[in-house]
């Protein structure tokens, strides 16, 4: 199979230089030419398999230069038991009949992000060696927190490649802050941004696309590639777990063989959802894909009105790693929508890198609104909810988690819809610890504990169990302490690369 860029149709590469290129050289990004389909049968078929088992078959539909074998090496690396706290990779909690937690924070830094930064590492290896590269790999990354500390944890003294994490300087929690700052490797380096997240990804797009630079580097060396969600090795494998989700509902005799699910997604760039899209696209039985946001609520709006308006007050939340207002990963869904209009949604991007702002035509609104429900809410809901389904069901759900819950509650009401759902859960309690106790315990008084205590507190309020990758950052030592200017990037970047 070929991909494509959104920006122009002309482009055609195989999926191992989409996966080393990350973005397209003109800006755009790249797009499988073709969606490929899944059948009942298939499902029937992949119910019966192990995740890493059904993320080899998945993938091997889109990364089609890519051997069986290959695939299955990548897989079973990526999802090893020692990595993801056993078989179940992305274990299905259900709280009562219909209402399906999706845990996908089982990996190494407690975010679902390892479910795709696991695997990206071995599939960018294959990738270098598939096209003869020479150069170093350089990885560049610009995180809202969860990106940075999965990205580093995945390249971490890969053979053939560095890493270099951006990340909003009071844009992340403390654990996260910990968990990038402690980072072993040799081949690793973070730094923060005065900025937010928008400014970190607009400064690592902008060294991306500046072609001279790239140039230069190339004569010492260097070729950049990316590990945030605009790269396609980055989707790719978020399209397995919702396939698989429906599986295991499945397989447990929650739903039969083609009926239709919800999935509810906490978003930010765009990329889990559209992932859940492209799952849809290819035939798993999905009604409404129901898209969160919390009070940066950019996407709410677009699509629920076809404006796409980032002209607009930039919040800090207790659900960080939502904290966005530019959601890179639309690009691709308005390139399927359009029935791949490349012309069309380069305009659009160019309105929104010139005034911030562009409206999308009538079809295209009203073909989003068939398939996309959308809903927002702010911390003091978010805090509730987390409060309600502790009381409840005795689950505590991380603060990005709650944001889904809350908006699929509002659209449960609206709608009455009772189609069985699957609710994207992202993190792991503990890496938003004092948000959620704060929730759960609202009388405590948090202001003179520190990192350590908070996780202690939350394991003995939450009833749950502190994961040792958390707990051991305490007797790690702080590597990288460097705060840079947004413009200044490019220079950070550069002394890394010596
Ligand atoms: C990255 C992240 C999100 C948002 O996912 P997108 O793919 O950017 O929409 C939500 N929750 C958590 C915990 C995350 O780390």
């Amino acid at each position: 199979m070929k991909y494509q860029s959104t920006r122009n149709n002309t482009i055609s590469v195989d999926s191992a230089n989409a996966i080393k290129n990350g973005i397209s050289p003109e800006g755009g990004l790249y797009v499988p030419c073709e969606i490929p389909s899944i059948s009942a049968e298939t499902i029937d078929k992949l119910s019966k398999l192990s995740y890493k088992e059904r993320a080899a078959e998945i993938l091997g539909m889109y990364l089609t230069d890519y051997t069986a074998d290959e695939l299955k090496f990548c897989a079973d690396n990526a999802y090893h038991a020692s990595k993801f706290g056993g078989e179940n990779t992305a274990p299905l909690c259900s709280l009562e009949e219909g209402l399906n937690i999706l845990e996908l924070w089982h990996g190494p830094t407690c975010a679902f992000k390892d479910m795709a930064l696991q695997i990206l590492p071995y599939l960018l290896k294959k990738a270098i060696e598939k096209t003869g590269e020479d150069n170093q790999v350089v990885i560049l990354v610009a995180t809202s927190g969860d990106t940075g500390k999965a990205a580093l944890e995945g390249f971490k003294d890969v053979e053939g490649t560095c890493i270099q994490v951006f990340y909003p300087v009071d844009g992340v929690s403390k654990i996260q802050k910990l968990q990038m700052t402690t980072q072993s490797g040799k081949n690793v380096s973070v730094c923060a941004v005065k900025g937010n997240f928008d400014d970190a990804q607009t400064g690592v797009k902008k060294i991306f696309t500046n072609n001279e630079y790239k140039e230069e580097l190339n004569s010492r060396g260097y070729t950049f590639s990316s590990a945030n969600s605009i790269n396609w090795g980055r989707l790719a494998p978020q399209i397995v777990y919702y396939i698989s989700a429906y599986c295991d509902l499945l397989k447990e005799g929650k739903i039969k063989n083609g009926d239709k699910i919800n999935i509810v997604v906490p978003t930010g760039n765009f990329g889990n959802i559209l992932a859940a899209y492209y799952a849809k696209v290819m035939g798993l039985p999905v009604n409404k894909l129901i898209c969160a946001s919390n009070q940066n609520n950019v996407l709410t709006d677009f699509i629920n009105t076809g404006v796409y308006d980032r002209n607009r007050k930039f919040f800090t939340t207790v659900s960080p790693s939502m904290d966005i207002l530019i959601s890179s990963n639309l690009e691709r869904l308005l390139h399927h929508i359009s029935g791949r209009n490349d012309a069309l949604v380069s305009s659009y991007m160019k309105e929104l890198s010139e005034n911030g702002k562009y409206v999308v035509n009538e079809e295209i609104r009203k073909a989003i609104s068939d398939i996309f429900v959308a809903g927002c809410c702010d911390d003091c809901d978010t805090a509730k909810t987390i409060s309600k389904y502790f009381d409840k069901y005795s689950y505590v759900a991380d603060t990005h988690t709650a944001v889904a819950l809350n908006v699929y509650e509002k659209y449960v009401e609206e709608s009455g819809d009772s189609t069985p759902t699957v609710i994207a859960s992202t993190a792991n309690p503990f890496k938003f610890n004092k948000a959620v106790i704060s929730a759960i315990e609202p009388a405590l008084n948090l202001d003179d504990k520190d990192e350590f205590e908070l996780l202690d507190i939350l394991a003995e309020k939450g009833n749950i169990e502190i994961p040792v990758q958390l707990s051991e950052l305490k007797s790690k030592e702080v590597r990288f302490t460097a705060v840079c200017d947004k413009d200044l990037m490019i220079k950070e970047t550069d002394s890394f690369l010596v």
